[in-house]
């Protein structure tokens, strides 16, 4: 079956009327108000736990990753039922698993590298929010340059022994098991030396230390390996072939991209709201919002310009890099709006509205997060216009 085969589409009618009825039942008012982000005081605070029992609810339900295969807990969803689940999802509000990292990037290493016993052990209780999993790629020398990473994995005997440091972990102050990138062979071109591993965190020989964010929370961690002993079997996929784990894992999840103007779309409508109740009226207000407006619309039509060449089954490209800008420039311009025009109240945090303010601080960090704004330029301008090649330093 073709995902553009009517009977995909009245797969994903049916899909959508089965979780309305099933949010409808569970995301109850009660359950709302457990899993709501609220502010006290100067502190914004994610209700983790209660997000974790939503995340086991939605897995019980066979309802936290449609895209999954069936046997370990998804619904094997074509790209049309996984596009009507994100809209329906989006719409009720209803958030999806707590292990966002794990169950997006990691879980389909996983499956593509992992043994069968690897399989059978990490990815339902990943997905039911059971186990925290973080990503260690990044260091402190070692960011958009991934390959350039140090942190060592020395065989020897059954174990590598892993020396070094990881920065940017996102989860890492709760994480169970982490995907770790070690350097195994320093002799070798700087890609063809890495290796990835599944790592238990609660080996002796790593510590880990939160890092605060400047919007409050603590949702990054450094974390420090002293000799810690990781058994061989830990390896995801051959020894030194962390780069192919790291670069040609394809995820299963392809409507995933509805989710960044789905989200946005949220976001406005909120604003719109705010604006109306609280905010100053005038010309320069309207013509911000018209701005807001249009600049939603555009990243969702060029969202949907992926999604289009997906379920014609051509594989994007490049474009992933425009859909990152335009979603990042639309949040932090609609976040930066929503704080001019609603004034002190968008600071305090508006009961009605939740907090502007820590949406405004986190949303600078998106022009870093998943690949920095100048990097996605410089493929933009090389592999979608053809601009000559940036010098590279000798
Ligand atoms: C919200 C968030 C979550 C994150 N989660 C994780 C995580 O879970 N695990 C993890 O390992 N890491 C994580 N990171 C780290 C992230 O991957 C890195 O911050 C990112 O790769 C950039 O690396 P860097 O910070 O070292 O900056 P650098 O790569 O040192 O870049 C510094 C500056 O130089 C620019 N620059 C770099 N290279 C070029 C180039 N070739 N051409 C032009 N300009 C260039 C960059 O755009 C940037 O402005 C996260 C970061 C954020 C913000």
């Amino acid at each position: 079956m073709t995902d553009d085969d009517p009977a995909d589409e009245a797969g994903a009618e049916a899909l959508r009327t089965e979780l309305r009825a099933w949010l409808g039942a569970h995301l109850t008012p009660e359950v709302r108000e457990a899993i709501r982000y609220r502010q006290e005081g100067t502190s914004h605070v994610v209700p983790f736990e209660a997000l974790r029992e939503w995340n086991a609810t939605l897995f019980d339900g066979g309802w936290a990753a449609p895209s999954w295969p069936a046997m370990f807990g998804g619904r094997d969803a074509g790209i049309l039922e996984q596009l009507a689940f994100n809209e329906e999802m989006a719409a009720a509000g209803a958030p999806g698993p707590v292990n966002a990292i794990g169950v997006a990037n990691i879980a389909p290493a996983i499956l593509t590298y992992g043994t069968p016993e690897q399989q059978e052990r990490f990815l339902r209780p990943m997905l039911r929010g059971e186990e925290i999993w973080s990503q260690g790629m990044s260091e402190p020398e070692a960011g958009s340059d991934l390959a350039s990473l140090r942190c060592r994995g020395v065989l020897d005997g059954d174990d590598i022994v892993v020396d070094g440091q990881k920065t940017w972990n996102s989860n890492g102050d709760r994480a169970d098991w982490c995907q770790l990138y070690v350097r195994t062979d320093p002799d070798v071109p700087k890609h063809q030396g890495i290796t990835c591993l599944l790592v238990d965190m609660t080996l002796p020989g790593i510590e880990v230390r939160p890092i605060r964010t400047m919007a409050g929370d603590a949702g990054f961690a450094e974390v420090f390996f002293d000799s810690v002993r990781v058994p061989r079997t830990a390896l995801l996929g051959e020894l030194h072939g962390g780069w192919h784990v790291a670069t040609r894992t394809l995820s299963n999840e392809r409507a995933g991209v509805a989710v960044m103007y789905l989200h946005l779309r949220k976001k406005l409508d909120r604003l719109l709201e705010d604006a109306a109740a609280h905010g100053r009226p005038g010309p320069v207000a309207r013509q911000a919002l018209a701005a807001r407006y249009a600049e939603v619309r555009i990243l969702e039509l060029v969202c949907k310009r992926m999604l289009g060449a997906m379920v014609a089954g051509r594989m994007p490209g490049a474009e992933g890099s425009i859909v990152k800008l335009a979603w990042a420039s639309a949040d932090q311009a609609l976040t930066a709006t929503a704080v001019d025009l609603l004034g002190r109240p968008a600071i305090d945090g508006l009961e009605s509205a939740g907090t502007w303010s820590w949406d405004l601080l986190g949303s600078r960090s998106l022009t870093i997060a998943g690949g920095t704004t100048e990097v996605n330029k410089n493929i933009i301008g090389e592999r979608v216009l053809g601009l000559p090649k940036e010098p590279k330093p000798a």
